[in-house]
């Protein structure tokens, strides 16, 4: 059992394998975190040969949210395709179009046409393409992680229902929220940008839109809207004040960082059909206006991170995707990097099982590899927003360097 829940793990990175991560053994490695950069993790590992995987979610469904367009890069695509997951499973529309209109009194007066280096998919479908390929027995849903501490050196897992799991490495891809960043990172917090994405899901069986269309209606908005399958999914990013935000959506935004459609109250509502009229030209004005489902998602962001794994005890733990980096949603990098980082440590781990490879320099190595990428996408949102005018101007978070 427990010696003790850390709060701060402290200890020098070693050098040299010891104990149940030693070179040719099968460490026990624990997922925590049931959605894409997790379900990616564990099937990269269990297609590397790792047979010990266990993969804890907190939600006690499959899915633990429905979610909307995500544009992913090449390099994501092909660890998926890697996966075995083909492009026409998560990509209901295939276009690298990217329309970007200026619209002034609701008018469209300036078109600019872009090739995205990737393709869209949507949560749904991409999580569904990842849980189905879970063997059975990997998932465990309904399993909150509340902390780490050390049980004869090994790492250990508390969990909210009182049960204790050990494991060799702990992998958190427990999102923007993550418990393991709180735990192994603590001096980093999550602030409120100042504005909000939107999100709604409009049924249109006959939609024409076959592209990515970007509009920017001028200051403190910009309007997304692309197919996915059976209709549209629009993302309508507006400035919104924090106490706005608790009257719209019950809670600030620090609390609620997802706001699912059963918190849309009439003033949520009321609030973003008042900006596309007043904004956007008549089609989108409709589109908006007859959407009955809508989510809202609060723009954060966090201080830089500057290492990705810590030792604790003999074994690991290490944070990726949103848990080690949340970033704004329009860099459109958030589940890029976790597939990414994903990848990058599966690799890591198999040079070190196969090989006898270095674990503390694998480690470091994956670190040196990905951190300047999640950084480049810290700095990048708020360049993106200051240009749309979006939310409350931040200082620019300065670059830091990996420490691991
Ligand atoms: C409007 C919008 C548009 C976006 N567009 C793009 C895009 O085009 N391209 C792109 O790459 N990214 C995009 N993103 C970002 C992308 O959606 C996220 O980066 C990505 O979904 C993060 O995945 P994740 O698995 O790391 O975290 P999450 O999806 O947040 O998953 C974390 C999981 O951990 C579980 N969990 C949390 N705490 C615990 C715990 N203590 N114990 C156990 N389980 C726990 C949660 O229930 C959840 O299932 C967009 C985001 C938004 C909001």
């Amino acid at each position: 059992m427990a010696r003790h829940l850390l709060t701060h793990p402290t200890g020098a990175p070693r050098s040299t394998p010891i104990g149940p991560l030693a070179h040719g053994t099968q460490p026990r490695i624990a997922v925590i975190g049931g959605s894409l950069t997790g379900c990616t993790t564990a099937l990269l590992l269990l297609d590397a040969g790792f047979t010990d995987v266990a993969l804890y979610e907190a939600a006690t469904g499959v899915a633990p949210r429905e979610g909307g367009l995500i544009g992913l890069e090449h390099p994501a695509l092909d660890v998926l395709d890697r996966l075995g997951i083909d492009q026409s499973e998560i990509v209901a529309y295939n276009s690298e179009t990217v329309w970007q209109v200026t619209v002034r009194g609701r008018q469209h007066i300036h078109t600019a046409q872009q090739v995205y280096p990737g393709r869209n998919t949507t949560w749904t479908l991409l999580h569904h393409a990842l849980t189905s390929r879970l063997p059975d027995g990997v998932l465990h849903t309904g399993r909150r992680v509340t902390g780490i501490g050390t049980s004869h050196g090994q790492p250990l897992l508390a969990f909210a229902d009182g049960s204790r799991e050990v494991a060799d490495l702990v992998v958190f891809a427990d999102g923007r929220a993550s418990t393991g960043r709180r735990l192994l990172d603590p001096s980093r917090r999550l602030r409120y940008a100042g504005y909000v994405a939107h999100r709604g899901y409009a049924p249109t069986p006959e939609a024409s839109l076959r592209d990515f269309l970007r509009l920017e209606p001028g200051p403190g908005c910009q309007y997304n809207v692309a197919p996915i399958p059976g209709g549209l999914d629009w993302t309508f990013y507006l400035t919104c004040t924090p106490v706005d935000y608790t009257h719209h959506f019950g809670a600030p935004p620090e609390r609620r960082m997802f706001a699912l459609p059963h918190h849309i109250g009439p003033a949520a509502r009321a609030h973003v059909d008042a900006h596309a009229t007043r904004l956007l030209p008549t089609p989108h004005v409709a589109t908006v206006h007859t959407t009955a489902v809508r989510m809202a998602v609060p723009v954060m962001d966090i201080d830089p991170p500057t290492r990705m794994a810590w030792p604790i005890g003999h074994g690991w733990a290490v944070l990726l995707g949103d848990a080690l980096a949340p970033v704004r949603p329009h860099t459109a990098r958030g589940a890029n990097n976790g597939i990414e980082q994903a990848a990058g440590l599966a690799a890591a781990l198999t040079q070190h099982r196969r090989f006898g490879a270095d674990l503390a320099a694998a480690l470091r190595g994956w670190q040196r590899r990905h951190l300047p990428t999640a950084l480049a996408a810290i700095h990048q949102g708020p360049a993106i927003a200051a240009a749309l005018g979006l939310g409350t101007p931040t200082p620019t978070p300065q670059p830091t360097s990996a420490s691991t």
